[in-house]
């Protein structure tokens, strides 16, 4: 089966624009299932590729759920994720044949992943931890005093 994330640079016409469409499970990204972080449904993948001069643009679009614990009372909270618009760029003299944006929408997956989740947005259990949550958010927001 061919694989739709390698995009053949000779393929690619001057303002001619590819579509693709793919539907990626997590093993097709070489995502390992991880006790932290299940992937719940295949990840669908739209994306356009274009080359302006001697630039690859890849806009992405992706789509997809996924089962995190709570970060308080480890409860597995689902959660749907939307990556909307996002350009990827390469200069084409970097490129060998093909671009493969295999590890591009797999490190777009972990990015939007939130690494902090709490289930109903307030876990019930919060109130038994208060005083620890408390004195760890000075920590964890060093910015948080930064005026715009
Ligand atoms: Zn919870």
């Amino acid at each position: 089966m061919e694989n739709n994330l390698h995009i053949f640079i000779d393929r690619l016409k001057n303002d001619k624009e590819e579509k693709i469409l793919d539907t990626l499970l997590a093993k097709d990204l070489d995502i390992e299932r991880e006790k932290e972080l299940i992937f719940r449904t295949p990840i669908e993948l739209e994306a356009k590729v274009y080359r302006v001069n001697e630039e690859l643009i890849i806009n992405v679009n992706l789509k997809f759920g996924v089962s995190i614990p709570c970060k308080i009372c480890n409860k597995l909270i689902e959660k749907d994720i939307k990556v909307k618009n996002l350009y990827i760029t390469e200069e084409i003299e970097n490129i060998k044949t093909f671009y493969d944006l295999k590890d591009e929408i797999k490190n777009l997956c972990f990015l939007q992943i939130p690494s902090y989740v709490e289930c109903l947005d307030s876990c019930p259990s919060r109130e038994n931890i208060k005083n620890y949550f408390k004195e760890q958010k000075k920590e964890n927001f060093p910015f948080s005093d930064l005026k715009e």
